[in-house]
């Protein structure tokens, strides 16, 4: 059996930040290995972040740059590579050149483990590897499984070696209810997902006992584990969770989720920065560039300097445009508008449901 690697990646975020917490909490017998990212272009709120959390862990966070031996930083290296054409969501080399690649280097050939922060409220897949050798684990969710893994589990033809492994499962508690849901193939009028959601309901833990059993007559890395504690694991973690765990560790919300007051027309606002990642990131809404302008005006300004030659961050509109008086009114006025409207829209009377609605968008590998 090969040793299995365990690591999970800092993104900068909240999400990740408390994914690192709970792990060494909950499982302090894994050896984890922390690695983050560094693009050059992150605020100082991520780095006093990576900071409170290497405290808190004990343990060093592997700092991982592209173009290592480059005399710039990875950001710029790559950008003068690709001729100044300033990276965008159809054409995401920062990902890939700054983050993806410096991860899979680090991880070599062996067979790694990937902790990844997705929570149980967020409906998305992270990102999966393309080398066999990385598996992703969802610790925050009910599904710690990635899509993958899922997809072989519950498929038909996977069918009666997945019900004689349940069948031979020691511990199992036989529920006859969860063997007939197991049993059930999936048509179009029962889905995968009804499926699993279903197997779910009914026992976590079961579930998960028949996915490790199976993985071990696979290649995927777990397969070289006798035991994964998180098999047992049954809670399900979402937004209100990561605040908690990050406020009662001490290591703290990074600021730049703090949100901060406006005023317009006499109405009162607010804004923050809803992501972590390069602080000119291309995903980020317009009420964060304003935000941006107004916080830190040195780093909007640097983000101006990169549009040049007709590239610009944003498809609409010019940094420059951006920060007219009249449109920065409409983006605040906007977004007090569309905050209002969610408010009035979600049952929730807590505004950590209501706020940052649309942090989901974006990159899994910058934001997590
Ligand atoms: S944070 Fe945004 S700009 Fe930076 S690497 Fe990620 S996607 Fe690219």
């Amino acid at each position: 059996m090969s040793k299995v690697r365990h690591v999970l990646g800092i993104s900068g975020g909240k999400d990740s930040a408390a994914l690192a917490i709970y792990m060494k909490d909950h499982y302090p017998h894994l050896d984890i290995e922390y690695y983050t990212c560094d693009t050059g272009k992150e605020l100082e709120e991520t780095y006093q972040l990576i900071t409170n959390l290497e405290i808190y862990l004990g343990k060093k966070i592997t700092l991982l740059r592209a173009a290592e031996g480059s005399n710039e930083d990875p950001f710029e290296h790559y950008l003068k590579l690709y001729g100044g054409y300033i990276p965008s969501s159809t054409a995401r080399w920062c990902t890939k050149k700054l983050k993806l690649e410096p991860f899979e280097r680090f991880v070599g050939d062996e067979p790694v483990i990937s902790y990844v922060g997705i929570r149980g409220d967020e409906d998305r897949e992270g990102y999966i590897s393309k080398k066999t050798t990385i598996q992703s684990i969802f610790p925050f969710r009910k599904n710690i499984w990635s899509e993958d893994v899922i997809n072989k589990v519950l498929s038909n033809s996977n069918s009666s070696q997945v019900i004689s492994l349940y069948e031979s499962l020691e511990k199992k508690k036989l529920k006859s209810h969860f063997l007939d849901l197991l049993k059930h193939p999936i048509t179009p009028n029962f889905t995968q997902t009804q499926k699993l959601n279903l197997l779910l309901d009914t026992s976590i833990s079961e579930f998960n006992a028949i996915v490790f059993a199976y993985l071990k007559t696979t290649n995927y890395p777990l397969a070289n584990e006798e035991n994964f504690e998180l098999i047992d694991n049954e809670e399900v973690l979402v937004r209100a969770d990561i605040f908690r765990i990050l406020e009662e560790s001490g290591v703290g919300v990074p600021a730049y989720y703090k949100e901060i007051g406006f005023e317009v027309n006499d109405k009162k606002g607010t804004y923050a920065r809803s992501r972590s990642g390069c602080y000119f990131c291309f995903f980020q809404q317009k009420i964060e560039w304003v935000w941006l302008y107004e916080q830190h005006p040195d780093r909007y300004s640097k983000a101006m300097e990169y549009e040049k030659d007709g590239f610009t961050w944003n498809q609409d509109e010019t940094l420059a445009d951006l920060i007219k008086p009249k449109r920065i009114l409409f983006i605040k006025e906007d977004n007090m508008k569309r905050k209002a409207n969610k408010i009035s829209r979600t049952k929730s009377p807590y505004l950590i449901d209501i706020l940052e609605d649309s942090e989901e968008d974006g990159c899994a590998s910058c934001f997590i």
